[in-house]
């Protein structure tokens, strides 16, 4: 069952993430986003606000020594009668598994490369996961105001690369080694860019309008390029039109080919061009994948799911934070929530929304917002929340670390209270823990997606249980879930004997194996051929 109202306010909504390698500009993006919605006056304001909302926050002094946000954070705002909620992936040193989950709670991303740099590592590892999501990705190339590198060669990068398709809407125009400008290959709209101009405006939230021109024929341009600018621009302009294929929607929707952009964040440059595919293009929620069956974004039944638990916001209270992702279905509050997992009926605890990082408690929500709720300790990243439906949606998975420790105690005789942090750490999601599958006592090593993740859990087992612990290297620098092609269980001793890596189990006695170097892991796979290696694990 659908009605008018929720239809409509779920086809509004918007919700989707930067994919970027830090310095890449996600931040001043992020701020001309804000800016351009008119949520915030001048630019410069996120980080400031950054600032602040960590003041207020300050879940742990971990978080204050480091002046970075270990939490993943939502921004909801309005645009042109839409909503956008982005939901923030952090990287620099607070990347972690808490980045790729995000991933898993939006519709759509935009993929935002240095001009200079092209596809970073980071970009790459994002990326992966909105490829597997099949989610559509849109391609802005910032920093033309800079030199950077050829715009050939960056869709040849992307393409080869990423694997990906791509499409530039947008074309940057040179004339000599100087950024003009882009043309736009749709509307046939030019760009120009105006240095003097777009240093005056950098702290606005709009840009100058464009010119509209007949085509690339059109007399304005040769005044404007001359006539070098405009063989340039015509040359390459010709050779697009024959390397590729018209725009094709649906190879956009399954994230086969990206829509690209290239401008200047900074300078509020090829931003509303962009904007104006992004909302017309970006889907809004669609349906999704639960255990029986696709579930419409506007169908009545309340359904969501948890993707990110955050602890300890609250420091006088042992209380956690849950994220939620609406999938479908309106949320009031104080309405009864089905907890799928446990079969229990709750109420949602100060749901909170974000708005540009500012909360407030939510009356209602749609398909496609993120909730934050007080977490009594009941959630585990990805429980289905409902109405009543007992119904799942698909796990999220486990993604491989590329950070290991062993773990050491300073006092053995806390050994309990090690176990049972180390226990609830792992199953909340902060870390993944291995070990001996023979012995329970033997050595414990830890693995994380970002250093800063091994941080946090030493951290909180001294503050949260009262253990201290110290790391030790180790010989570890790859992970992989294993499984036997014929389903049948793995015999992990007689594995262990065969000395390729260390065997070992999860926190959920899921089999792991762990190898000192992509050699050995290539010798596994060669040598083990009855075994599959998987890099993510379902059922976090
Ligand atoms: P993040 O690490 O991806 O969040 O990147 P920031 O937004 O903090 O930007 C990194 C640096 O690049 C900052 O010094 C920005 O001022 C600068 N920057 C961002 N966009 C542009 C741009 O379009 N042109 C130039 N020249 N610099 C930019």
């Amino acid at each position: 069952m659908t009605d008018a109202v929720l239809t409509h306010e779920v086809k509004r909504r918007k919700t989707f993430a930067i994919i970027s390698h830090p310095d890449a500009g996600k931040t001043t993006l992020t701020e001309k986003l804000l800016l351009y919605g008119g949520v915030i006056q001048l630019a410069g304001a996120v980080k400031a606000k950054r600032g602040r909302a960590s003041a207020v926050s300050d879940w742990m002094a971990l978080e204050r020594e480091r002046g970075i946000s270990i939490t993943t954070s939502v921004m909801q705002f309005p645009y042109r009668g839409l909503q956008m909620n982005l939901l923030d992936t952090p990287g620099h040193a607070d990347f972690s598994e808490d980045t790729y989950r995000t991933l898993h709670a939006v519709d759509g991303a935009v993929m935002l490369l240095d001009s200079a740099k092209g596809v970073e590592a980071q970009t790459k590892k994002l990326f992966r996961v909105c490829r597997q999501r099949k989610i559509p990705i849109f391609t802005f190339v910032n920093k033309m105001d800079r030199p950077g590198r050829d715009p050939f060669e960056l869709v040849g990068e992307v393409e080869s690369v990423l694997g990906i398709g791509v499409y530039p809407i947008t074309w940057p125009i040179f004339t000599g080694g100087t950024f003009r400008g882009v043309y736009h290959r749709l509307a046939h709209r030019v760009y120009l860019f105006d240095a003097e101009f777009a240093k005056s405006s950098q702290s606005a939230g709009a840009e100058a309008p464009p010119v509209k021109v007949s085509g690339l024929d059109d007399p304005m341009l040769e005044r404007e390029l001359g006539e070098e600018g405009v063989k340039r621009l015509r040359d390459e302009a010709e050779l697009l039109e024959a390397a590729g294929d018209s725009f094709d929607s649906s190879r956009f929707a399954t994230g086969d080919v990206s829509p690209m952009f290239f401008g200047s964040a900074i300078n509020n440059f090829g931003l509303e061009a962009f904007l104006e595919s992004f909302t017309d293009m970006m889907p809004a929620p669609s349906p999704r994948a639960t255990s029986t069956g696709l579930l419409a974004a506007d169908d009545s039944q309340f359904s969501a799911f948890v993707f990110k638990i955050q602890a300890n916001m609250d420091r006088a209270h042992r209380d956690r934070v849950a994220f939620v992702r609406i999938c479908s279905g309106r949320f009031d509050r104080g309405m009864k929530i089905h907890h799928v997992r446990t079969k229990r009926d709750l109420r949602l605890a100060n749901p909170t929304q974000f708005l540009a990082q500012d909360r407030s408690i939510v009356e209602q929500a749609y398909a496609g917002d993120v909730l934050g709720v007080y977490d009594p300790g009941v959630f585990e990243i990805g429980d289905t929340l409902t109405d009543g439906g007992d119904f799942t949606f698909e796990d999220i998975p486990s993604f491989a670390p590329e950070h290991f420790s062993r773990l050491v105690m300073a006092d053995p005789l806390k050994r309990k209270q090690l176990a049972k942090g180390i226990e609830q750490l792992a199953q909340e999601g902060t870390i993944q823990l291995y070990r001996p599958p023979d012995a329970r006592a033997g050595d414990i090593i830890l693995g994380a997606v970002g250093q800063l993740q091994l941080e946090v859990v030493k951290y909180r087992l001294k503050d949260e249980y009262g253990v201290e612990i110290r790391y030790e290297g180790v010989n570890c620098s790859f992970a992989r879930w294993i499984s036997r092609r014929d389903g049948q269980p793995i015999d992990l001793q007689a594995l262990a004997r065969e000395r390729i890596g260390t065997v070992a189990v999860d926190v959920r006695d899921r089999p792991v194996m762990l190898f000192a170097g992509e050699w050995q892991l290539n010798t596994a796979v060669r040598e083990l051929p009855d075994l599959v290696f998987a890099e993510t694990a379902h059922g976090v």
